[in-house]
């Protein structure tokens, strides 16, 4: 695309990077840095404190309140406050009212929930090109949805690049676009990372830096382990793991449009950004030297798992058996997590939300399926990931983890390990599952700083 002299790189902001005027100057200072942030993708206002709410959600609760012909003066007034509060510190020439005036219209008018809930990023965007002097693009006609409220890829990355081709820089909304009679469609909440991804194949950028609040992807989660070393390198694998596991990073469908254009996604925060912050790339091209230095890249688990188990003599012989289980789930309409099995047992993990309202069915049905010795559902199991992609080549790993878990004297109910050799699967009762998480992360965080350290005093 144009001046690829000077380098290219999309830079999406999240909500709460741009939640006030203040956050507004960073987010310039952060731009005006380096030549090469060009093409820059905002989220709406998000919180600027915990017990804040969103522009979002306030354009939904606008939305739903004209649904229901109720009066929703009161939070869109909260919504003008907060935009104009915005465009008077920073001394814009734009003024939101009358924009802000068309979308109290328009939701009088019954417009849908999507529409509403565009804005934010809209108005956002506005406030933003305008502070930055950048143009304004608007995403609807850039970001194209079928009817189903797919997105169209081709059509998508051609409006793109036809619009971007003579533009060096620009401000391109997140989280929206339209379909094809131009009617406004949303993403799925948290969608501008979706946007930026998009953006960033479409001009084929070096790289798509994700500014959010905190500085890059954790080891672990915070809330448990109290200052978690940040990962430095992580694959989309890797990443892929983590998420599908509960650590919340990007929106999962951001990763797809830049990975098969081989573009990394750094993580990064707009509260501190000197902090080189998360690295994201093929697991070809990760780097084994940029690796955190832990063997594992991070752990990440979740609540809310049952297992179902299965005991029958000979079951190893009985061909056929597992395939008739599974089909009882199948036809239930239940998908499975894990299923480790012995010779005369096997047991599957699956969500507690999966199988509820459907405990006795699934039994029953399993039982005329494979007359089984003994059959029932055991609750409140989690399920810890620990990944790493630096595992198939170092051993003892493995047993450092459970080392670590028997040391603290926590009963391990399931592993399994794919032969991937990307992450150890481990099943525990709900009660053990923080304290599972620290004694991870302590064998194998805590104890190489603390190696470190060790070597650097004597
Ligand atoms: N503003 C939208 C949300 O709150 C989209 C985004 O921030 O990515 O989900």
């Amino acid at each position: 695309m144009t001046e690829k002299q000077n380098g290219c790189k999309v830079v999406k902001f999240g909500g709460s990077s741009l939640a006030d005027a203040g956050q507004f100057e960073k987010v310039k200072s952060i731009i005006t840095a380096e030549a090469a942030r060009r093409y820059v993708v905002p989220s709406a206002p998000g919180k600027r404190f915990s017990a804040d709410t969103k522009i979002t959600d306030m354009l939904y609760t606008c939305q739903k309140l004209a649904a229901e012909e109720k009066d929703f003066s009161e939070t869109l007034a909260a919504i003008r406050t907060r935009y104009l509060e915005i465009a008077k510190a920073l001394q814009l020439s734009f003024d939101p009212s009358d924009e802000l005036d068309i979308i109290a219209a328009r939701l009088k008018e019954g417009a849908t929930k999507d529409y509403a809930a565009s804005r934010g990023e809209y108005l956002n965007g506005m406030l933003l090109a305008d502070y930055l002097q950048f143009p304004f693009v608007d995403a609807a006609e850039v970001i194209r949805f079928n009817e189903n409220g797919t997105l169209q890829m081709t059509e998508t990355m051609a409006l793109l690049r036809n619009k971007l081709k003579d533009m060096p820089c620009a401000v391109i909304p997140g989280f929206y676009g339209a379909g094809a009679n131009g009617e406004v469609i949303t993403f799925s909440r948290g969608g501008s990372d979706i946007t930026g991804s998009l953006v960033a194949r479409a001009v084929r950028a070096d790289i798509y830096e994700n500014w959010t609040d905190v500085s890059g992807v954790l080891v672990a989660d915070p809330r448990i382990v109290k200052n978690a070393a940040v990962i430095n390198t992580i694959t989309y694998e890797e990443l892929r793991e983590l998420s599908y596991m509960g650590a919340t990073v990007l929106h999962e469908d951001a990763i797809f449009p830049v990975r098969a254009a081989g573009i990394p996604i750094n993580i990064r925060n707009t509260n501190e950004p000197s902090a080189p912050g998360t690295l994201i790339v093929a697991g070809d091209s990760a780097d084994s030297d940029a690796q955190t230095g832990y063997t594992i890249t991070g752990i990440a688990g979740k609540k809310g798992f049952c297992a179902i188990n299965i005991q029958k003599a000979m079951m190893n012989a009985e061909l056929g058996f597992c395939r008739k289980v599974l089909t009882v789930l199948e036809e239930l309409g239940i998908s499975f997590e894990h299923m480790p099995s012995g010779i005369d047992t096997m047991s599957i993990i699956l969500s507690e939300d999966s199988i509820k309202g459907k405990e006795k069915t699934v039994l029953s049905k399993i039982r005329q399926a494979v007359n089984p010795d003994a059959c029932d559902i055991e609750h409140g199991i989690s399920l810890l990931a620990v990944v790493g992609r630096g595992m198939c080549r170092t051993r003892g790993t493995a047993a450092r983890i459970f080392a670590a878990l028997a040391h603290a004297r926590i009963n391990v109910k399931m592993i399994d390990q794919g032969s991937s050799e990307l992450n150890i699967i481990i099943g525990l009762l709900d009660g053990d599952f923080e304290e599972s998480i620290r004694r991870i992360y302590d064998m194998f965080v805590n104890s190489v700083v603390e190696e470190v350290i060790e070597e650097q005093n004597s």
